[in-house]
C-alpha cells in the first residue's frame, strides 16, 4: 500500500526535498511543525529526520507507517526496521480511546487539521511509558500524517506524585478531603450510576469520641499514633466488608473518617458496616506502651444516588454525627428525614425568632386564674403564641426553648411583659366596677440573668400605670431552687416592689417546700401532673389515691408557710370537688377556659358573676 503513487512521501524519499523555514508553519506555537510544502530536500533532510530527538513518524493515508525515525525506535523499544510497515494506531494505541480513534480516522482523511493526545503505553520490557502523541498533517499532494511522540513518564510521575501528595494525609496516609470528595463527587454523576450499579450510594461519617483528651493529656505524637491505629482498623473493616467493592476510607481532618460506599445495596448493608467499625475501634490500641481505649460515634446515611448532591449527603452525615454524638456517644445513626424536618424547622425558627418580635408576629391569649370557693376569675396567665407567617400558630413550647437558647427571650420576654401589663391596664379601665384581675406573666430563667428583670418591671409598670400587686410573674422551681445571688436579689426586689411571685410548675423538680418558704414566694402553681394522677385514679379506685395524699399535705404546708396554691390543668368537675375539698385556693384548666384572646377576658368581665365554664369558647 505505502508504494502507491498516491500515498504520502516515505521517510526515504524525504532527504531528497528541501523545507525551508517559511515552508514550516508552527500552529500558535503548540506542537510541532506542519510540513506544507516540500521541495525537493538536500541529502541533509533525512539526517535531519533521522537525527531529530523527537520520535516520528510518516503515515500513508491508510494508517500504515513509511518511515520512522531512530528516536522512535529507541522510545517504542523497537527494532527500527520493523517499524516501515507497522500499523500507526496499534504502535501508539489510538485505537482504544474511541474519541481519539475517531480524531485519527478524520486526520488520515485529511478532514481534521491535528489531534494531539496522551497514552500510556507498555514498553517491551515491562515498564510503563506515558507519551505525548501528535498528529499533523502532511501536504495534501502527499497526503498522510507526521506522528510524532513524546515521552512524558518523568512529568507524569512527577505529576501523580504531587497528586499523591496533594490527595492523601501525611500521618493515616488514607485519602483526605479533597480525594473523598473528588470521588464522591464522580459517584453521584448520572453517568456512574446510571450505566451499572445500584442506583443507590452509602456513607458513615465517623469522629472519635474524646479525642481531643488524647491530644491533650498525651500528646500530639501519641494523638498522631492512635489516628494511623484508627485508620489502618477502619480500611481492614473496608476490606472485610467489601461486598461491591471496597470502600473508600477517608480522613476528613482532625479525627473525622468518612467510608463511602458506592452502589451500596441498602440500609442493611451500611447498618452491618457502621457495627463492624464500632467494634473494631472498640478493641483498646497499644501504642508506645500504653493501653488506650476509645470509641467512635457515626452518622449513617444511606439514599438513591439520584437527586443527590455531595452538599446533600455530607450535611445529612454531619446532623446524623451530631445525632449519635448527642444521643449517647459510642454508637452509630440513621439518617431520620423527620428528625431533620424538625431540625430544620428549629432552625428556620431559631433564625428567624428576632425579627419576628417586630414584625410583630407574637400576640398573647390569656387564661383565666379562678378560685375554688367562689367561681370567679382572679386573674389570669398570659400564654404567648407565635402566629408564623409559615409555619402557622405556634405554641410556646415550640419556639421558648430556642429563644432561650439564643438569648432573644430577652426582648421578647420584655415583649411579653409590657403588653399583658397594657392589657391587664386596659380590662381596669374597662370594668371599673368589678375587682380588678391580676395578670401571671411566665419569666425564663435568662431573663433574669441577661437582663435587668427589676429595671424592666419598674419600667413597664410605670408606663403602663399598672399596680405592682396586679402583676404576677411565675418562674419555674429551677430557676430558684440552690441558687443564690443574682436571682434572690431579684425575686427580692421584685416582691419588694409589690409583685407577687409564683413558682409554676412545682412537684416536678426539687419541692424544697421549707427552702421556698424562706424566699420572697407566695405562689405555688401545682403541676398538672398530679391532677392528672387524680383523674386515673378516679375511674379505678373509690379510696383516697396517693396523688391526693401527697397534694394535700403539700397544700396544707404550704398554706402553713403563708403561701396560696393554683392547681394547674384542672379539666374535669370532679378534680375541682377534689382540689377544693383539699384545700387549693385556685383553679386553671380547660374546665373553666382554654386560653383565649384579650377580647373574650373583656366579655367574661362584662359578664355579671362569672361562673366556671362560661369562658370556654
Ligand atoms: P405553663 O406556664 O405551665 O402554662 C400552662 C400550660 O398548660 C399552657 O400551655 C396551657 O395552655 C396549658 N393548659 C392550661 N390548661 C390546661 C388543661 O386543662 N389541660 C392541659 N392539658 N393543658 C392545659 P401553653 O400555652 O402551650 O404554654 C406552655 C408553656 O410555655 C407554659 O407552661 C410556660 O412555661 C411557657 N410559656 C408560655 N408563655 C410564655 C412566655 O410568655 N414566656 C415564657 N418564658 N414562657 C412562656
Ligand atoms: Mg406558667
Ligand atoms: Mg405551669
Amino acid at each position: 500500500m505505502s508504494g502507491t503513487s498516491e500515498g504520502p512521501a516515505p521517510a526515504a524519499e524525504l532527504d531528497r526535498r528541501v523545507v525551508t523555514e517559511s515552508e514550516i508553519i508552527t500552529s500558535a506555537g503548540a506542537g510541532p511543525p506542519v510540513v506544507r510544502a516540500l521541495a525537493p530536500s538536500p541529502p541533509s533532510y533525512r539526517s535531519v529526520f533521522t537525527a531529530a530527538p523527537l520520535a516520528m513518524a510518516v503515515v500513508d493515508r491508510e494508517g500504515l507507517v513509511t518511515g520512522a525515525n531512530a528516536a522512535l525506535a529507541g522510545l517504542l523499544g523497537r527494532d527500527q526496521d520493523t517499524l516501515t510497515g507497522a500499523v500507526a494506531a496499534d504502535l501508539v494505541d489510538l485505537t482504544s480511546d474511541t474519541r481519539a480513534w475517531h480524531a485519527y480516522r478524520e486526520m488520515l482523511r485529511g478532514r481534521r487539521a491535528r489531534l494531539r493526545c496522551t497514552r500510556r503505553l507498555k514498553h517491551p520490557e515491562g515498564h510503563a511509558l506515558w507519551v505525548r502523541v501528535t498528529v499533523a498533517p502532511l501536504p495534501a499532494d502527499d497526503g498522510g500524517v507526521l506522528l510524532s511522540v513524546a515521552d512524558i513518564s518523568d512529568h507524569r510521575e512527577l505529576q501523580e506524585r504531587l497528586r499523591h501528595v496533594r490527595m492523601h494525609d501525611p500521618v493515616t496516609r488514607l485519602p483526605n478531603r479533597a480525594l473523598f470528595f473528588e470521588r464522591l463527587t464522580e459517584a453521584l454523576e448520572a453517568e456512574s450510576y446510571e450505566e451499572s450499579g445500584t442506583g443507590r450510594i452509602g456513607l458513615c461519617y465517623l469522629d472519635l469520641d474524646g479525642f481531643k483528651a488524647v491530644n491533650d493529656t498525651l500528646g500530639h505524637r501519641v494523638g498522631d499514633q492512635l489516628l494511623t491505629a484508627v485508620a489502618e482498623r477502619l480500611t481492614r473493616c473496608a476490606k472485610d466488608a467489601a461486598r461491591t467493592g471496597t470502600p473508600l476510607v477517608a480522613r476528613l481532618g482532625g479525627d473525622e473518617f468518612a467510608l463511602l460506599v458506592e452502589d451500596s445495596t441498602g440500609t442493611e448493608q451500611l447498618a452491618d458496616l457502621a457495627e463492624s467499625l464500632l467494634d473494631a475501634i472498640q478493641a483498646p490500641f497499644d501504642l508506645s506502651g500504653r493501653r488506650l481505649s476509645v470509641s467512635a460515634s457515626i452518622g449513617v446515611v444511606e439514599r438513591h444516588a439520584a437527586g443527590t448532591t455531595p452538599t446533600a449527603l455530607m450535611q445529612a452525615a454531619d446532623t446524623t454525627l451530631y445525632w449519635a454524638k448527642a444521643d449517647g456517644k459510642a454508637r452509630w445513626t440513621f439518617f431520620d428525614p423527620e428528625r431533620n424536618a424538625h431540625r430544620v424547622t428549629r432552625q428556620a425558627l431559631a433564625s428567624t425568632l428576632r425579627p419576628a418580635i417586630d414584625r410583630g408576629e407574637f400576640a398573647l391569649e390569656y387564661q383565666p386564674l379562678v378560685g375554688m370557693e367562689d367561681d370567679r376569675v382572679h386573674g389570669v396567665e398570659a400564654l404567648v403564641r407565635w402566629h408564623h407567617p409559615r409555619f402557622g400558630t405556634l405554641t410556646p413550647n415550640r419556639f421558648i426553648p430556642l429563644a432561650e437558647e439564643d438569648g432573644s427571650i430577652v426582648p421578647l420576654g420584655r415583649w411579653v411583659l409590657r403588653t399583658a401589663c397594657r392589657q391587664a391596664r386596659a380590662w381596669q379601665v374597662e370594668h371599673p366596677d368589678g375587682p380588678p384581675i391580676f395578670v401571671s406573666v411566665n419569666v425564663a430563667v435568662r431573663q433574669v440573668w441577661d437582663s435587668d428583670l427589676v429595671a424592666d418591671v419598674a419600667d413597664i409598670l410605670r408606663e403602663t400605670g399598672l399596680a405592682p400587686e396586679l402583676l404576677q410573674l411565675e418562674l419555674t422551681e429551677s430557676a430558684v431552687m440552690g441558687s443564690s445571688g443574682r436571682p434572690i436579689q431579684t425575686l427580692k426586689a421584685l416582691s419588694d416592689m409589690g409583685v407577687r411571685i409564683a413558682i409554676d410548675d412545682f412537684g416536678t423538680g426539687y419541692s424544697n417546700l421549707a427552702y421556698l418558704s424562706r424566699l420572697p414566694v407566695s405562689v405555688l402553681k401545682l403541676d398538672g401532673s398530679f391532677v392528672r394522677g387524680f383523674q386515673i385514679e378516679d375511674r379505678t379506685a373509690k379510696a383516697s389515691p396517693a396523688d391526693e395524699v401527697i397534694v394535700e399535705a403539700m397544700v396544707q404546708l404550704a398554706h402553713r408557710l403563708g403561701l396560696t396554691v393554683t392547681a394547674e390543668c384542672v379539666e374535669t368537675s370532679a378534680q375541682a370537688t377534689r382540689l377544693r375539698r383539699i384545700g387549693c385556693d385556685t383553679g386553671q384548666g380547660w374546665l373553666y377556659s382554654r386560653p383565649v384572646s384579650p377580647d373574650r377576658i373583656s366579655e367574661l368581665l362584662g359578664t355579671p358573676g362569672v361562673q366556671a365554664g362560661v369562658g370556654n369558647p
